[in-house]
Parts: C-alpha cells; structure tokens; sequence
C-alpha cells in the first residue's frame, strides 16, 4: 500500500469519526469500507448527481459522497416554464431520495468553501472536511455583471432578475409577467457567448409572446436585444415566429437561407417578437434598473419588464479554487475532465471547457457518465477509454406543441472535442407541421426520462 493510500485510510477514519459525531453519515462505515477509495463531488446538479449515481453503478465499492448547498435540486432545464405559468415550482423540484437510498450515495448538506489540494480534503462552511482520492466539481455557472454598466450594484440586481439558474428568481419573474401591462413591452438580454442552455433565451421569449397572446394581448412586444448576430437552432426558430408572432427577419440574417427558403417567409404589419442582432445596434450599452430603460446602440428602449441574462462564468467556487482560466471556464483534459489547473481534480458540466460541446443539462449528463468510467478506471491503475459525448438540444418556439432540437454526437481526438459533422443536426428546413409537434413530444418526454436518469 503506499503512502497515499495509507494517508487516505487514516484520515477517512478520523473523519468518520468525526462526522458521526455531528450526526452526519458517511456511509460505508465498516473496516472494509475504510479501505475503499472515496471520490467527493461539489455540487449535486445534473453533473454532480449523474455522476455519482453512474460511478456507484459502474463500481458498487466506491465510497461517493457529494456535497450540495440546497436539500432539493430545482432543475434549470424547462425552468422557463415556470415564468409563464405552465408549471409551477413542485414540478422543477426534485428529491435526493432514491440517490441516498438506492444509489448509496452519501450527501453533504453544506456550501463547500475551499479545497486543501495538497492534503486532499474539502472543506464546508459547517465546519465538515472530507478527504478525497478524486474530487469531482460540478458547481456550475455565476453571473459576471461587470459588462453591464447600471447592473453593479444588488440593488439593480434584485429588480433585473436573470432567472439561469432556478430558484425563487423564477416566481419573482412571473409575477413581474403578470404585472406587465396589456399590449406592455418585454425585453429579454441574451448573453453571449459561451454561455449555459444555447436556445434557452430564445425559448424564453417565445414562450413569453405565446403568454401574452393567450391572455388577450393584441400587440405585445417581446423584444431581443443580443450581443450576438445568431444563435443555435436560429435558421428554424425564426422561420417558426415568422409563423407565429408574425416577426419579420432582419435583413443581415436572410443571407442564412436560400432564395427558395426566404421566399416561404411572409412580411407583417405588426411583430409580436422582435429580435435585434448585434449587427443591427441589438447590443447593450447601459441598464437602468429602476426606470426599465436599456440603451443600444440603436437607441434607449423604454420596457415594462426586463429579463437580462448577464455574462456568465463557471460557479463561484470553481474561480475561487483557482480552476479557471482568464475565460472565466474551466480547462480540462478532454478525455479524462481531469483539471488542468489541479491533479486529481475533475471539473465538468457547465464551469468545464469541453471543446465543442454546449454547455447544456444534456452535456453535463454526458460528461459525468464517462469521467464515472474514467475515474473508475484510474482508480484501478488502468488506462481511460476514449470517450463518445453527446448532446441534443430541444427548444419549443413558443407554442406548447411546436418544437425543434439540434442532435450532435462528439468524439474526443488529440484536437479536443470535436462535433461529428457528417449527419443532419437539425429538423430539416420546412418540416411538416407533424415533424414540429413531435418534436415538441420528444422534448417533455426527455424531459422526464432525463431526470428519472439522473435523480431516481
Ligand atoms: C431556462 C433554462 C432552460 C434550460 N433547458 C435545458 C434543456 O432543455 N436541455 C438541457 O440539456 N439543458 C438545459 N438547460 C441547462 C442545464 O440546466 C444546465 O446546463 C445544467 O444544469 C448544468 O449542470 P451543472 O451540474 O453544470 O450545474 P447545475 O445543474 O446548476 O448544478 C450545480 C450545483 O452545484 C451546487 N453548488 C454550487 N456551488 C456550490 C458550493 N460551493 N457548495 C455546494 N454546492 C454548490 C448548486 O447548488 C447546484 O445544485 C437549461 C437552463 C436554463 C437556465
């Protein structure tokens, strides 16, 4: 046995003993569980929680304890929903229960609050340490709202809501909805890039338009103001509210389609979802939070309600760790998410680079599966395998029942991650009105299917 190891077992039996103490289970509490090797993760989202049910999956002897903030996961992913009333706060709350109970999977209810990378050991503002063989960090994203010139102080940050990462966010931001007048003005703030959920805004402001209609609006504006002149699944998704919230394209984008394709778009009077690209002054100069104007460089926008999604980061404790880079991300290994920053220490889900793949809940599931593999294989002394990700991204363009995705399949060479490009990622130009309904199926039943994967 060698040094480490010997380190390992003995510090893991004062902290059991020390855990027991302060009522808390480590689980695995026998000699024999002492001896095997223990991986701890930050953060219990979709990374973190995939990840440690897969590992104990694929290795029933490893001991995996995770550390998370909040006693019940609310998922990010469909959270959008919530704003406009078609789910309420229950249905994005999920239960640790059958991760503790089925899975063996041990849990920290704790912030954790720095990292000894020299003696491996996590501790939490509880005052709990815990030593690791390998860490794992999933903590995701924070909010850089430096950019936005108007959003620096809390204030302004407690009335422009950004609602990117669930919780009470989400209730304020319905009832800022509500509040909006008849025929009001939305305006939303997209990020740029890179950035969590690449559809996600646009979602937001589809589903937003469709609210405002179905209560009796005649001539609401949901107005996009981006840092950025497109956006994953744009082709589709404007060709869909042209169809719906009668949006006229602006005239930059029309170079993305064919003649063919832009002679199926109509022009309309009246545009219920305007989106302002970068190249047309979509960009934002300056915010004031408490008179709801935002100034572009086309001009000052008088709103009733303002939805910005600053900048983001990787989560909090990640920059503190020292694990970023001047990006603001994570950079990995790409094979095995190992940090190159720490040894011993894998970063994935959203605070991680990976090369091609999106920074999507779909991403994180993917990635946590693999380094389960890969952790389990280096803690064997053997070699990782070469990893296939993937990823699928489905959007509603408003309507409940008019969907769309984009579908991509990643493989891992000396390059980095790369997006396999010999296959249709998207629904074809001009799908059946069939082809968008379904989508709209696939997208609630993953819904359910990819959380019932991670958490039950
Ligand atoms: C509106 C919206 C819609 C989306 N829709 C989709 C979709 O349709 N499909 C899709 O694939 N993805 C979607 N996503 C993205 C998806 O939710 C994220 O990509 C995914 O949650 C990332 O997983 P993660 O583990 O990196 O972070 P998270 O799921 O955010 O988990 C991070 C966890 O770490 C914990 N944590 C952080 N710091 C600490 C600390 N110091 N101590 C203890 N715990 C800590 C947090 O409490 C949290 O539970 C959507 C996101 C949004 C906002």
């Amino acid at each position: 046995m060698s040094t480490n190891n010997l380190l390992n077992r003995r510090r893991f039996l004062q902290l059991a003993a020390g855990t027991a103490a302060a009522g808390m289970v480590l689980g695995g509490s026998t000699a024999q569980a002492a001896e095997a090797p223990h991986v701890v993760v930050i953060g219990g989202g979709v990374g973190g929680a995939t990840f440690a049910k897969y590992l104990r999956l694929y290795s029933p002897e490893t001991r995996v304890t995770v550390i998370e903030r909040n006693r019940q996961y609310q998922r990010p992913y469909g959270s959008s929903e919530v704003i406009v009333g078609n789910l309420d706060m229950d249905a994005i709350t999920i239960s640790y229960d059958a991760l503790q109970q089925k899975h063996g999977v041990n849990f920290v209810f704790d912030t954790v609050t720095g990292v000894d990378f020299a003696t491996r050991s996590v501790s939490t503002a509880g005052g709990v340490t815990l030593s690791y063989d390998r860490l794992v960090v999933s903590p995701g994203i924070s909010f850089d709202y430096s950019k936005i010139p108007g959003m620096e102080s809390a204030e302004a940050q407690a009335q422009v809501l950004h609602g990117w990462n669930a919780g009470d966010q989400l209730v304020a931001l319905q009832k800022q909805l509500d509040a909006v007048p008849v025929n009001g003005t939305v305006v939303i703030v997209p990020p740029p890039n890179p950035y969590r959920c690449p559809p996600g805004p646009y979602e937001r402001a589809g589903l937003i338009a469709q609210f405002l209609l179905t209560r009796g609006d005649k001539s609401p504006k949901v107005m996009i103001l981006d840092p950025k002149n497109g956006f994953t699944t744009d082709v589709t998704m404007l060709q869909a509210w042209n169809r719906l919230y009668g949006m006229n394209l602006p005239k930059p984008f029309e170079k993305n389609y064919t003649a063919e394709q832009l002679a199926t778009f109509k022009t309309h009077e009246q545009s219920v979802i305007q989106w302002v690209m970068a190249e047309e002054g979509g960009r934002v100069i300056k915010i004031d939070a408490a008179k709801k104007t935002v100034e572009t460089e086309k001009g000052v926008i008088q709103a009733d309600m303002i939805n910005l999604i600053p900048p983001l980061k990787a989560g909090q404790i990640a920059l503190d760790l020292g694990l970023a880079d001047a990006s603001g991300w994570c950079p990995v290994d790409m094979k095995t998410f190992e940090s190159t920053q720490q040894p011993l220490v894998h970063v994935i889900g959203d605070a991680c680079i990976a090369g091609d793949m999106p920074k999507s809940g779909y991403s994180a599931n993917s990635q946590a599966k693999v380094v389960a593999l890969q952790i389990k294989a280096l803690l064997a002394g053997k070699p990782p395998i070469a990893p296939v990700l993937q990823n699928t991204c489905y959007a509603l363009a408003g309507r409940s029942d008019y969907g769309m995705f984009v579908a991509d399949v990643f493989r891992q060479n000396d390059k980095g991650i790369l997006k396999r490009a010999d296959q249709p990622r998207y629904l074809p130009f001009n799908a059946s009105e069939a082809q968008y309904r379904l989508s709209a199926v696939y997208l609630h039943a993953w819904m359910d299917s990819f959380t019932q994967d991670i958490f039950a």
